[in-house]
């Protein structure tokens, strides 16, 4: 039996000196194919590179999606809109377009806990990578952790120039944990840098009234901050039911399953011991969950 030509062995070596990985491993498979179906040489070539671009798309999103520090992946197209008819879908298939991005605006959803607000930041958050756009996930809290105590602090700008390079950046639960008035100060700052140069989005389990009491009681500095965040904001305002209290009763237990449920069934508690206080943030009738 014949053993590889010298040609397919040096086609391998040239492949694999130029890194082409993808193209080296299915060069049989390719070949085999333009044999069978009697394709051009320029038509083989094209497949070759077609299958060593896809790999490394792959890849890119891959290295991107871990980058961004997305805490779980979920789509746009994995949110059951049935289920949260309070959700306009046109509305959010218009964000996945990423038209905001690229105009540097901004997204504010809103809404009690468990009704996708973190799934759909990380949804467009999904489509922003797959269209090359560098994104960075952060909850407020984590962000706030990582302000240096002192403004003098090299770490200061450091921190705020990392914050202002991607082209999105989605800070995640803006009202679990209130801010000290130095991070409060530092959110402040990074707002103004990225005001109208790099898009964000924001999620938030408070309505914007309450947002002072997050931001160090600071009014003054919370009306700047919003002021800037509305100017060229869409705001999604989900009122609807916990997704996940939802699959948690189907189940018939309550079990601890994500970092948020034991906030879950708190804020319901709590909410259910103040009935409909803004009309806005009511998780649950008795009953329904
Ligand atoms: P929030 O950030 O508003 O507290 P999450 O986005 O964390 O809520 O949603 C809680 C869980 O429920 C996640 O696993 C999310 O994927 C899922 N979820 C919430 N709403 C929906 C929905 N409408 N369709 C599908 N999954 C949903
Ligand atoms: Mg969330």
């Amino acid at each position: 039996m014949n053993g590889p030509s010298y040609h397919y062995l040096q086609v391998q070596e040239h492949l694999e000196r130029l890194k082409l990985a993808q193209a080296v491993n299915v060069l049989d498979r390719v070949a085999e194919a333009a044999t069978q179906g009697q394709w051009s040489y320029v038509e083989f070539l094209g497949k070759l590179l077609e299958e060593e671009i896809a790999v490394r798309q792959e890849r890119r999103l891959v290295v991107k999606q871990r980058l961004a520090h997305f805490p779980w992946v979920k789509t746009v197209d994995q949110f059951d809109f049935a289920f949260q008819p309070g959700v306009d879908e046109k509305k959010i298939r218009d964000l996945a377009t990423l038209r905001f991005v690229e105009r540097a605006d901004v997204v504010l959803l809103t809404g009690p806990p468990g009704v996708g607000k973190t799934h759909l930041a990380i949804g467009l958050g999904m489509e922003a990578i797959r269209a090359g756009y560098s994104v960075y996930f952060q909850t407020l809290s984590e962000l706030a952790d990582q302000v240096p105590r002192d403004r003098s602090d090299p770490k200061w700008a450091e921190r705020l120039r990392v914050l202002s390079y991607p082209k999105l950046l989605i800070i995640d639960e803006v009202g679990y944990v209130p801010l000290d008035p130095t991070a409060a100060y530092f959110v402040f700052m990074l707002v103004c840098r990225r005001y109208e140069k790099g898009a964000m989005i924001w999620t938030s389990n408070k309505g914007f009234s309450e947002w002072a009491s997050v931001f160090a009681g600071d009014e003054v500095l919370t009306a700047a901050i919003l002021d800037r965040l509305l100017h060229h904001g869409t705001v999604v305002n989900i009122r609807g039911q916990s997704y996940r209290l939802r699959e948690k009763t189907r189940a018939g237990t309550i079990v601890s399953q994500d970092r948020d449920s034991r906030d879950d069934k708190t804020m319901a508690n709590m909410l259910r011991s103040v009935p409909n206080r803004s009309g806005e943030f009511q998780v649950a009738k008795n009953g329904e969950n």
